[in-house]
């Protein structure tokens, strides 16, 4: 059975209190598209501010930190988040892998404890320009899948972003045959990893999605939904592309 698609926005390092009448569109925009799970990302500073105009809604963090408390300067844990009303959080994106120089260990430690904390963790995963171009995308892509993926991962607690690094903020994207392959890759990875639960996470897709190539690409198999950077600071870029993702 086809698993409900998740439109999810990332705002990044984007964002003030002058942004709430987007995420207050936004989040009405995801009342009239019931069929679609919708949520953004916020900076953290955003995250109560945005719980409190848009009650409901689904926000997130961009980060959390494993350990529950302690000596961690700037870094947030998940009770933090739950506390100012995420509901789910981003981990491993690829530029906090390459800016934090985070592992997919570093990764996987986040996810567990963002699962055992009831908050949606979403893996982002994606290969580099060079390794596509040295066929090595899949292998690299399923390998971070392995070693990024909590043990006891299940649909409901973590969804996989499949981001390629190159297409981040490029306006570039993989053909439709690419991500296909990649997301069958992926599926048969969570699959061999977790058995028919492998079934029930959602793989979503990141890179330079926009209202003009959403349908497309939201409409390709194993495709469950869309990680949407640039494209949802603003509620006119981001609701076409909620309304891609019906079907
Ligand atoms: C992202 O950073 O998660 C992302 C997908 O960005 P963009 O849509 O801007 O490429």
């Amino acid at each position: 059975m086809a698993l409900k698609k998740l439109v999810a926005g990332n705002w990044k390092m984007n964002g003030r209190l002058a942004d709430l009448p987007e995420i207050q569109a936004i989040a009405a925009a995801a009342i009239s598209h019931g069929d679609v799970d919708v949520a953004l990302g916020l900076p953290a500073t955003l995250i109560a501010p945005a719980c409190a105009a848009a009650p409901g809604f689904a926000i997130g963090g961009q980060d959390c930190h494993w350990a529950a408390s302690g000596a961690h300067t700037g870094c947030l844990s998940v009770d933090m988040l739950k506390e100012a009303g995420a509901s789910f959080v981003i981990v491993g994106h690829s530029e906090r892998r390459t800016d934090n120089h985070e592992t997919s260990l570093d990764v996987r430690q986040k996810a567990e404890a963002a699962m055992a904390g009831g908050l949606l963790a979403i893996i982002c995963v994606g290969e580099t320009e060079a390794q596509r171009d040295a066929g090595d995308a899949v292998s690299v892509v399923t390998e971070q899948v392995r070693a990024s993926l909590p043990v006891t991962a299940a649909g409901g607690a973590v969804a996989i972003a499949y981001e390629p690094v190159w297409a981040i903020g490029t306006g570039r994207t993989p053909s439709a045959a690419d991500v296909a392959e990649m997301h069958a890759a992926i599926r048969a990875e969570l699959k061999s990893l977790l058995g028919q639960e492998g079934e029930n996470i959602r793989i979503l897709y990141g890179g330079s999605v926009k209202a003009s190539n959403a349908a497309e690409l939201l409409h390709i198999a194993d495709v469950d939904g869309a990680l949407v950077g640039g494209a949802s600071l603003k509620a006119a870029d981001f609701i076409p592309i909620i309304s891609a993702a019906k079907r």
